[in-house]
């Protein structure tokens, strides 16, 4: 195999009184790789990754990390850090003897500790709040506390499960920047967990997509983007997600069951022009371009996305074009179709 396959899942499903967690989860994770587990509350993005760390047994399946079957092996015996929605701090030791706690039971020296603690805290903006209890801080500063812990523990994987969702927007964006820069500098591979498909698909080397506790997709961001292996990833990646029409509407392409669209791929026609004749529901602004949802009875979804500030009243027709090779095909069990845009 080509990859140099660091963690490996085979075949893993985890069910809970015969209820459904995770099935038929076949992942290989390359060594140095940033990896998202993305999709919907409730897919089995957590099961999976409490699955590689231990925390949960498989009933089915095998996993290997770094070539070494640790299937039945706890947790600890794994080599890896982890950083959960809960912070699960120590709430009688300080932010400095939290981030340290793991380097101290190692007997790691003083000199080194405090080098490391002080990059940790650096990293995390958390400088001048060494002394602090964790009582004494924020939501956010006790998940960057969680954070900063993993990062001093200089384990090769780290297992990260929503570990920015109690952060306001802009620390979001900045921590996001300090994770993937750390990630890079530090060659760990790093399994994040995240519902958010803009922070998966930015961060990311390879997505995994998972919808009802199965792998829907799993690939670079732009394999997802560009080639969405069925109707579920064209919907859930994307921002704005691709439009899907009928083709009761475009009887050319009856070959296929619906047809994707990305609001990139839309133009606006001359009247008596477009391919379809849509009306206008709303228009977003978002600087340096204006999204303008559409309404038209074989599609849902529909935008077009126009550059700088563009108005249009609610319920104006307009009509649209678009190429004939910027459309995806998915048949009507919604599967990708070959020979697709
Ligand atoms: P996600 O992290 O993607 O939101 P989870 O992996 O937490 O989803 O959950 C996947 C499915 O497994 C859900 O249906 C959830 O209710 C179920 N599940 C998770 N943990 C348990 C548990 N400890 N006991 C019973 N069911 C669970
Ligand atoms: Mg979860």
């Amino acid at each position: 195999m080509a990859v140099d396959a660091f963690v490996r899942l085979e075949n893993v499903a985890k069910r809970w009184n015969g209820q459904l967690g995770v099935e038929h989860i076949d992942l290989t994770i390359p060594r140095g790789a940033f990896v998202a587990l993305l999709g919907p509350s409730g897919c089995g993005k957590s099961t999976t990754l409490r699955l590689i760390a231990g925390l949960e047994n498989p009933d089915e399946g095998n996993i290997r990390i770094d070539g070494r079957d640790v299937t039945t092996l706890p947790a600890s015996a794994r080599n890896l850090s982890m950083v959960f929605q809960s912070y699960a701090l120590f709430p009688h030791l300080s932010v400095a003897e939290n981030v340290v706690f793991g380097l101290k039971v190692r007997r790691v020296g003083r000199t080194e500790r405090n080098e490391k603690l002080r990059r940790a805290l650096e990293i995390t903006g958390l400088l001048g709040y060494e002394a602090r209890k964790p009582a004494e801080l924020s939501g956010g500063q006790r998940q960057r506390v969680a954070l900063a812990r993993a990062i001093v523990a200089g384990q090769p994987l780290c297992l990260m499960d929503e570990p920015l969702s109690n952060l306001d927007a802009k620390l979001r964006t900045s921590v996001r920047k300090d994770i993937k820069k750390l990630q890079r500098d530090l060659g760990m591979t790093v399994v994040y967990v995240t519902h958010d498909q803009t922070e998966a698909m930015s961060m990311a080397d390879r997505v995994v997509l998972m919808e009802g506790g199965h792998i829907q997709q799993e690939g670079p961001p732009e394999d997802l983007y560009y080639r969405p292996a069925n109707t579920f990833v064209a919907e859930f990646v994307g921002s704005p997600p691709m439009a899907l029409i009928d083709t009761a509407a475009l009887p050319e392409h009856a070959g296929a069951a619906r047809l994707g669209l990305r609001a990139e791929d839309v133009r606006i026609a001359e009247p008596g022009r477009g391919r379809l004749s849509c009306t206008v529901a709303e228009c977003e602004f978002l600087g340096s371009e204006t999204f303008v949802g559409l309404v038209h009875p074989a599609a849902v979804g529909l935008t077009v996305s126009v550059p700088g500030l563009r108005q249009f009243a609610t319920g104006t027709t307009l009509e649209i074009d678009f190429d004939d090779g910027a459309l995806h095909r998915f048949d009507a069990a919604g599967q990708r179709l070959a020979g697709s845009g």
